[in-house]
């Protein structure tokens, strides 16, 4: 079937979706234990450890469901932050770091659990993500996986440059490091899936809502909409970089980072299989990363690059053009079907961003590049906060809204953007 591009940006997903439930436009005046404010996972996740808690919620979403970067990502569904397990210990101590990188392995097993037990059609699910390395430098990767698998249990299987080039076949890639536990599977099916699970259960969902207004009303906070408001003694703001004016302590303490994605027409199973030999999700080790898996049906999805102000003037031509240093034959035979671009909110620190401003006033958001399993993790933080009165959160508290440049945030963020770029080119 296909959904109207003017409800989702035209995407994949969205002209594979399966099935179109909308919900209705806030009208009214609602009453709620929480309101939250964004329907991306980071607000899905959040209602629904709130709804399993036993409270009343009612979410408004700006536009759809997973219209957000929820629902157009590359849907790697990886354990760890986007801030890096090494650079998390440096920050707060190896044993913090260890709960912290435990709770996305706890939810990496738990979005199975969702997909299976919601019964979310969300698949081709494969286990196996591997991450390549564009530098000659085995003994240091031999290291880190070690570090990795000895501090934070993650399970990595070390690739050689021959197992590696055997189902990438390309000589620009080295050594690779394999995690099976690990998948990939369609995110717009995940993220409706999830909505329609919290609907069944009492949440009420109001797409096309956006909130534009907060205010305190005796002990309780109202959310306005243009049509309608939300009254709750807590609200969860989970909007992501896309938030446009509702608060600007979260705004200024984020940047965007816009990152791009296409997928092909059906391509040639045997060129295809001369380039890429593997189901499994490919990513490498830069922070400009290329990232692609095979779709069903012979087709590709490839992303990469990132920016931050405005689209490559042909965004597929960018992720051709990618492809090509990597799989000349493949690049000159690939038709590209459609591309897109999402935005992902990094604060500073490339953690999440967990807490609460004033009682009852929380947020959920900052999620990065890497935000499947984390967003699964956060939801459930912040729903035990507000439902049990569960302390878990604080250890977020290192991460905070630090400044990320105010009104001159796009420029701070440029010259990060710059940094993390030389980084990649200087091999640093
Ligand atoms: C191209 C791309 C590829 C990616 N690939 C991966 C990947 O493979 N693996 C991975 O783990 N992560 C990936 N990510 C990152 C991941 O998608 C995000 O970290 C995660 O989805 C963030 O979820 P979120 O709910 O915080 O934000 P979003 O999904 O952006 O949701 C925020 C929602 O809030 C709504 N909103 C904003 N303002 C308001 C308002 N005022 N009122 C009501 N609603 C509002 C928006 O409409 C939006 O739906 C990728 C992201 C992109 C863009």
């Amino acid at each position: 079937m296909t959904v109207p591009v003017e409800d989702y940006i035209d995407n994949y997903y969205v002209r594979t979706l399966a099935e179109d439930t909308h919900y209705p436009t806030l009208t009214s005046t609602e009453e709620a234990d929480v309101c939250v404010i964004g329907g991306g996972l980071a607000g899905l996740n959040t209602a629904l450890g709130l709804i399993e808690r036993g409270k009343k919620v009612a979410l408004v979403e700006a536009h759809r469901v997973g219209w957000g970067a929820s629902g157009r990502n590359a849907g790697f569904v990886a354990k760890g932050y986007a801030a890096g397990e090494v650079s998390l210990a440096k920050k707060i101590g190896l044993e913090k770091a260890q709960k912290l990188v435990n709770l996305t392995k706890n939810a990496r097993k738990t979005i199975k659990k969702r997909i299976a037990d919601f019964n979310i059609d969300c698949g081709p699910v494969i286990d196996g993500v591997l991450t390549v390395s564009f530098r000659d430098r085995v003994e240091e990767l031999k290291r880190s996986i070690n570090e990795a698998n000895d501090n934070f249990g993650l399970g990595f299987e070390f690739w050689s440059r021959e197992q590696v080039r055997a189902v990438c076949k390309t000589d620009k890639y080295y050594d690779g490091v394999f995690a099976i536990n690990d998948f990939q599977f369609n995110p717009l099916r995940y993220v409706r899936g999830l909505g329609r699970a919290i609907a069944e259960r009492g949440c009420k969902i109001f797409e096309n809502s956006p909130a534009v207004k907060i205010e305190k009303e005796g002990a309780q906070w109202v959310v306005y909409t243009p049509q309608g408001k939300v009254k709750a003694k807590d609200i969860v703001l989970s909007c992501a970089i896309y938030m446009e004016g509702l608060d600007s302590r979260l705004e200024n303490a984020a940047f965007p980072v816009q990152t791009y994605l296409m997928s092909t027409k059906p391509v040639d199973p045997q060129i295809l299989k001369n380039a890429i030999d593997t189901p499994y999700a490919i990513y490498d080790t830069r922070f400009c990363s290329d990232y692609y898996r095979i779709l069903p049906g012979n087709r590709l999805l490839w992303g990469g690059r990132v920016g931050l102000w405005a689209h490559p003037n042909d965004i597929a031509k960018a992720m051709v053009e990618d492809m090509r240093k990597l799989y000349p034959e493949l690049a000159a035979n690939v038709e590209p079907e459609v591309a897109w671009s999402g935005k992902l909110c990094y604060a500073p620190h490339k953690m999440p961003q967990i807490g609460q401003i004033e009682p009852g006033y929380w947020y959920n958001t900052g999620y990065g590049g890497h935000g499947l399993c984390p967003t699964t993790a956060g939801g459930e933080i912040v729903a035990a906060a507000i439902a049990e009165g569960d302390q878990l959160y604080k250890e977020f508290a290192p991460f905070g809204l630090g400044y990320a440049g105010g009104k001159y945030g796009r420029y701070a963020a440029q010259m990060v953007y710059w940094w993390w770029k030389l980084r990649d080119i200087m091999d640093i």
